[in-house]
């Protein structure tokens, strides 16, 4: 076997570049995600996985039947192209309606010159219920076992009939398309255990990344996340004068929650604390982000707000913690916070000046009473 002279059967060949234009997508769909983390991009990762999924199999599909236009043998890609279409519908679960399958479905036709063959109408028509069906059973099964089962009792009738459709087209032999069919059938089953495998890696790697940026009691975001993200919006908010605002709060008394109730009740508080003010921020719009930076102190990040802009979310947030009762261990806890705020400012030479200064404010706060906010 040389570069120039490849002696492996060409299903094998197959197998291979089937198996590498996916791996392809895949990394560099893992790229686009974090590069968009990094950047700080407000964008979902199903966005993403919707948009670049479909622009990447389109291209794909268009692109190798541009191989084969006005030729006998035009059909010889449909495998391939067969296998992006389940790959978008089936693995990486994106729902494209029917309606908007249509005109992909029509521009394929005439950039192919099918437009004038019913067998080409019938094959779309067919590729459309089947690509609504596969989205159909993804969604009604979730469990792997039985969805290969039903996967392949779905796809296997609609592959012979699609195949059906291009073989009263170009009038090939039965052997072919048996021969075509099973290769499918093949293909399908190496795909389904490929992508299962990448599948769980990925699961694997969000879980790591989950756990490397999260506060295990909390689930708020950890020191390092903090760290990360203050060096971030700092920057920013130099470079493009964007404001910034950081609020930092620490639980009043906490010593004593444990010393009176136990370690074990100190640590419900700490996750209710922490509870109530998410829901407080997913009751209200905009970037904020909230981290646990100590043992029973919290910081929230207010990228694009000034301090009177914050100053409404700071509030809520104080209101709902300083109502909190946690009921535990046949008692009511009752729990108070005291408060530091400040925004960057001009003389801010690094996000240590502004920490600092919101540090002051928390103990001014704790100084003066507890249970208060001071901005500054
Ligand atoms: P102040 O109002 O001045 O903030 O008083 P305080 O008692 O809250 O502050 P202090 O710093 O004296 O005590 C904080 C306590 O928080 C001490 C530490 O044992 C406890 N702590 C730190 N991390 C955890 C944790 O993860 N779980 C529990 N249960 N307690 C924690
Ligand atoms: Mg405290
Ligand atoms: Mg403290």
């Amino acid at each position: 076997m040389t570069w120039s002279h490849w002696q492996v059967p060409p299903f094998i060949t197959g197998v291979f570049f089937i198996l590498g234009v996916l791996t392809l997508y895949w990394v560099s769909y893992n790229w686009l995600v974090s590069w968009a983390h990094v950047r700080r991009v407000r964008v979902k990762d199903d966005v993403i996985n919707t948009w670049y999924g479909v622009i990447y199999m389109l291209v794909f599909v268009f692109s190798i039947q541009a191989l084969l236009i006005g030729q006998g043998n035009a059909w010889q890609f449909m495998n391939f192209q067969l296998i992006a279409i389940i790959f978008c519908a089936y693995f990486l679960n994106i729902h494209v309606s029917y309606f908007f399958f249509f005109p992909v479905v029509l521009v394929y036709m005439l950039f192919d010159g099918s437009l004038g063959y019913w067998q080409s109408w019938a094959h779309a028509v067919t590729l459309m219920i089947f690509f609504t069906l596969l989205n159909v059973i993804r969604i009604k099964c979730h469990g792997r076992q039985q969805n290969l089962a039903l996967y392949l009792g779905v796809v296997l009738p609609f592959w012979a009939l699609l195949w059906l459709w291009m073989k009263l087209k170009y009038d090939f032999s039965w052997a072919t398309y048996w021969h075509e069919w099973l290769y499918l059938v093949i293909f399908e089953i190496l795909l389904y255990v490929y992508v299962s495998m990448l599948a769980n890696d990925s699961e694997l790697k969000l879980r790591l990344a989950q756990f490397a940026s999260h506060d295990a009691l909390t689930q708020t975001g950890n020191f390092a996340a903090y760290t990360a993200a203050i060096k971030d919006y700092f920057e920013d908010s130099q470079e493009h004068q964007q404001p910034l605002t950081m609020m930092m709060f620490d639980v009043d008394h906490f010593k004593a929650i444990n010393d009176t109730y136990g370690h074990s009740i100190g640590d419900v508080v700490l996750r209710e604390v922490a509870a109530t003010v998410q829901t407080v921020l997913a009751a209200n719009e905009g970037q904020i982000e909230f981290f646990r930076t100590g043992g029973e102190e919290f910081n929230l990040l207010f990228p694009g707000y000034t301090a009177p802009a914050a100053a409404s979310v700071v509030n809520q947030v104080f209101q709902a913690v300083n109502h909190l009762e946690v009921h535990t261990a046949g008692t009511v806890i009752q729990v108070s916070i005291s408060v530091g705020v400040s925004a960057v400012g001009t003389e801010d030479q690094s996000p240590m000046d502004l920490f600092n200064r919101v540090d002051r404010n928390l103990y001014h706060s704790k100084r003066n009473g507890r249970m208060r906010v001071t901005i500054a």
